[in-house]
């Protein structure tokens, strides 16, 4: 896909339409079932040294197809097969009925939202609205860099960390396992995985150390910055 039509997707992921979108333009992956693997916006490669192609491949190329799959063979003949992404996950939200579909679906947005989160050249302190946002609402980056270390380092186990908008407020949330601010229409600008596969084979354990090369050197502002709208 061109640039264009990336800036385009990544709009429609912030704007919480559906990830129905970015399958259908990635519907060429060839996986069965309704819900589309998304192309990874960028090469495997592009995110070394921070994050090597080698983690890229296991996590997008294992990982989040996996999730994709397996979402499909449980939404398989039930009703949540003709259902957008989005409407799946807040429709089995909290339901331990449908854990394993909310599991596999959460994860299949959240990786998706993921990959857009960070970018080549990426990092560091952003301009214009997200930074007028982001200093309004904690009083500076730095202040918010570190909230959103400690957000994303304290999570215990597996999870993410995100930065919302909830109404006007930003805010920095941490979720367990699959949980998503989406399932419950909380608007996320931008996410970190903090799952072991995301990390392990680059950081080992060093799970802060990947933190900082996010913050410092991936995080996708212009992604952000759309996601406001
Ligand atoms: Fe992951």
């Amino acid at each position: 896909m061109n640039r264009r039509e990336f800036i385009k997707i990544s709009a429609s992921i912030g704007a919480l339409t559906t990830l129905q979108m970015v399958g259908i333009s990635c519907s060429r992956n060839g996986n069965a079932g309704p819900i589309s693997l998304t192309d990874l916006p960028y090469a495997e490669d592009a995110l070394g040294p921070y994050i090597s192609a080698k983690t890229i491949s296991f996590h997008y190329g294992k990982h989040h197809r996996g999730y994709t799959d397996k979402l499909n063979a449980l939404i398989s003949g039930t009703p949540f097969s003709t259902l957008p992404l989005v409407e799946i996950i807040q429709k089995t939200h909290g339901q331990a009925e449908h854990a394993a579909i909310f599991n596999n679906a959460a994860q299949v947005y959240n990786h998706a939202f993921y990959w857009n989160s960070m970018i080549h050249g990426g990092g560091g302190k952003p301009k214009g609205a997200i930074a007028q946002k982001i200093d309004a609402a904690f009083g500076g980056y730095e202040t918010f860099a570190e909230a959103f270390s400690e957000a994303a380092a304290t999570q215990f186990g597996s999870g993410w960390a995100w930065l919302v908008a909830d109404g006007d407020a930003l805010k920095i949330i941490k979720t367990a396992n699959a949980d998503t601010p989406i399932a419950t229409g909380v608007k996320p600008l931008i996410t970190i995985d903090v799952w072991e596969h995301a990390y392990y084979l680059d950081y080992q354990n060093r799970r802060t150390d990947y933190i900082k090369a996010f913050l410092e050197n991936l995080v996708n502002w212009e992604f952000a910055e759309k996601n406001l709208a």
